[in-house]
């Protein structure tokens, strides 16, 4: 008998982990691979920017061993491989100068963050958080320092500038826009959360950039376009992600913002699939947990037999900014209307209604936060 060609997963993150949990669930025999650039720890990326608030190091956080994770699901893990090209036609996977033949490929290789290019000598002390291996470098750097500039105010940045404080850190928050979290929150939500984190210590410096960072004693002076110059230990970079598409073009998969895939997961070449932080879905890149577990249930059973298209529904992002809970459902980026908002001190709700009267998204912070279920209930699915 012909060995069977195995599914080859390429990322462990929780879009490569949720997808083999969901697909043993089917089919316990198929062989399934799993290829990561990492060490293959299974975690949780959304709690990197809970670590102080919950009192957890990047080994507090760590769930479970890449062996643990392969008895468990009954797969072999491949830590430390990293993925260079995919060869479509021979189903082939490159690593270096090793191939691994496929049967069926699934790309859940994440996002890149962005690197600013920086003027100054302290490049090195600039970190980025986007999984436990940099989480785990950030405080070893972190250890004996009291002061850390967090460059971006957009959902991690806050997150971060809340847990920092949180750990007793002196915070000061960079960003070029004159509101946290622009794309996300309406005007009176991002003013409350601001209002919140300046409680708490944060200083923000809104409106204007980074453009230098120098070594000044043990730590970093930063230069800002405004004129202003701050001194920090460290800084973290939370400018942005960008989903990881140079491996798949260059096999001549389809790609836009992120690989593009239709509801089927799949991609533009025979048996390749795509899910969670690197793909756009019929034309959506979503960075967030819940879509990506929508995706990891519908292509389990597609992998396991039957064509199965993911129906996103509504899905509230919560923004884990402790000191002004705050919940958001953005309206579809095409969607008409306008926001209608209640405030009372830090606490709003926004809802953003159409001509017709429909709620089509919502922000709540402070008190009215925990209404988010039941304002849910309200907010048409992406997916009709
Ligand atoms: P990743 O977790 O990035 O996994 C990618 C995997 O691919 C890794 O194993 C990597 O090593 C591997 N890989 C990459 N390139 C290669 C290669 N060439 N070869 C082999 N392997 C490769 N979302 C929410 O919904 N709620 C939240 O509260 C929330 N908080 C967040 C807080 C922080 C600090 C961050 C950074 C993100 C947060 N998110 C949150 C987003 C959410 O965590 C991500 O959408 C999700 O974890 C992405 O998972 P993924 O598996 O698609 O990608």
């Amino acid at each position: 008998m012909t060995e069977q060609t195995p599914v080859v997963i390429v990322g462990t993150g929780l879009s490569g982990y949720s997808l083999v949990r969901e697909f043993r669930k089917l089919d316990k025999e198929t062989p399934v691979i799993m290829v990561t650039a990492d060490d293959g720890i299974s975690y949780s990326k959304p709690m990197l920017s809970t670590g102080f608030t919950k009192d957890k190091d990047a080994d507090g956080l760590a769930q479970a061993s890449p062996e643990s994770m392969a008895e468990q699901l009954g797969v072999e893990i491949r830590p430390w491989s990293t993925v260079t090209g995919i060869d479509t036609d021979a189903h082939e996977l490159v690593l270096g100068d090793r191939r691994l033949r496929y049967g069926k490929l699934v790309l859940a290789w994440g996002a890149d963050v962005i690197r600013l290019s920086l003027k100054g000598d302290a490049q090195d002390r600039v970190f980025s958080i986007n999984d436990l291996v940099d989480y785990r470098a950030f405080r070893k750097a972190l250890a004996g320092g009291q002061r850390v500039a967090i460059m971006g105010a957009g959902l991690i940045g806050c997150e971060f500038a809340n847990d920092l404080r949180n750990g007793g850190y002196e915070v000061d928050v960079i960003a070029p826009d004159a509101d946290l979290m622009p794309s996300l929150l309406p005007e009176a939500a991002a003013g409350a959360v601001r209002s919140e984190l300046e409680n708490l210590g944060v200083r923000f410096h809104l409106g204007t950039v980074v453009e230098q960072v120098t070594r000044q004693g043990g730590g970093v002076e930063l230069a800002l376009g405004n004129g202003e110059t701050l001194q920090a230990d460290l800084v973290v970079s939370a400018v942005g992600l960008r989903p990881r598409t140079e491996l798949a073009r260059s096999a001549g998969i389809a790609a836009n913002r992120g690989i593009q895939v239709n509801r089927a997961l799949e991609t533009s070449a025979p048996d390749v699939y795509a899910l969670g932080d690197c793909a756009e879905v019929d034309g959506r890149v979503l960075l967030y947990v819940l879509p990506l577990m929508a995706c990891a249930r519908a292509l389990a059973k597609t992998l396991s037999g039957v064509r199965t298209e993911v129906a996103y529904g509504t899905m509230p992002v919560m923004v884990k900014t402790p000191c002004c809970p705050t919940a958001v459902c953005p309206p579809p980026p095409e969607a008409e209307g306008e926001w209608r908002t209640e405030q009372d001190g830090s606490s709003v709700k926004a809802l953003f209604v159409s001509p017709a009267g429909a709620t089509l998204g919502f922000a709540v912070t402070g008190r009215f936060a925990v209404e988010k279920q039941m304002l849910a209930r309200d907010v048409p699915p992406l997916h009709q």
